[in-house]
């Protein structure tokens, strides 16, 4: 599966997969990207995939379904514009042969979804779809859900095979790091992924697909049972060790971080 992220607005990326022939593509915020890369390509668009409501990830569907008639699965408990399947955790979305499990992952909204790809040749590693819940080193804002939701859902993303390809909507990658590094100043697993995601950065490059195994590393949303992360967020306000009220401070604290 060929995984390509084109660039939308100031800093999101619509997911496109495809086997050469046929492409699917996740969040499309806007049609134009999407349409450029399937003519730069050749490719028909065969499904689209959203993972949540904000306009950022659907506004290009009106467009692309007035060119392509295709399914459109999205979050069941979320309100979509235009015709489309209604999934939740436990469904699984085949399409251009590969098989999608979705995940429930409330927390940034209410409804959020991510599609979790395994394929069956193991020599090719998992892709997971995670919107705006898991970005690379923080996670989503929490618009709609509670601490406790996203926390859960950042642990179910974090269980995944570490070799898993993390597929996020947004390059918030360096930001992101500015604050894990203030959490974890003396990580040096930290400052060498962020020289390599400066490099990405400086020659044009996103810093994504991440890894499953370099966001248990690195970031500190996925590490609110460290001893490290848990004594930064004690002195920053955290009254126990609990993992949710460490998740809780972390989350506050990056709201105000500068
Ligand atoms: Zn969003
Ligand atoms: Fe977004």
């Amino acid at each position: 599966m060929d995984l390509l992220a084109l660039p939308a607005f100031n800093d999101n990326y619509i997911w496109m997969f495809h086997d050469g022939v046929e492409a699917a593509v996740v969040d499309p915020g806007d049609c134009e990207p999407v349409l450029a890369a399937l003519d730069r390509l050749k490719l028909s668009l065969a499904a689209i995939l959203v993972t949540h409501h904000h306009q950022d990830h659907v506004g290009g569907l009106v467009g692309l379904r007035a060119r392509f008639d295709v399914p459109v699965y999205a979050p069941a408990t979320e309100i979509i514009p235009g015709p489309h399947l209604a999934v939740t955790g436990g469904h699984s979305v085949l399409t251009i042969g590969s098989r999608f499990d979705v995940i429930d992952v409330p927390g940034h909204t209410r409804g959020h979804i991510a599609y979790f790809h395994r394929p069956a040749d193991t020599a090719e590693a998992p892709v997971l779809f995670c919107g705006d819940t898991l970005f690379s080193g923080g996670c989503g804002r929490l618009f709609e859900g509670t601490p406790q939701q996203m926390h859960r859902s950042l642990q179910a993303l974090a269980d995944l095979p570490e070799d898993t390809r993390v597929c996020c909507a947004h390059e918030y990658t360096l930001s992101n790091l500015k604050f894990a590094h203030a959490v974890e100043p003396d990580s040096a697993e930290l400052k060498a992924y962020t020289r390599w995601c400066e490099q990405q950065r400086a020659a044009g490059l996103p810093t994504l697909p991440s890894r499953i195994a370099t966001e248990r590393a690195v970031n500190p949303f996925l590490r609110c049972g460290v001893a490290t992360v848990i004594d930064a967020a004690r002195r920053h306000g955290a009254t126990s060790h609990d993992p949710v009220e460490v998740f809780t401070t972390l989350r506050q604290w990056k709201n105000e971080f500068q």
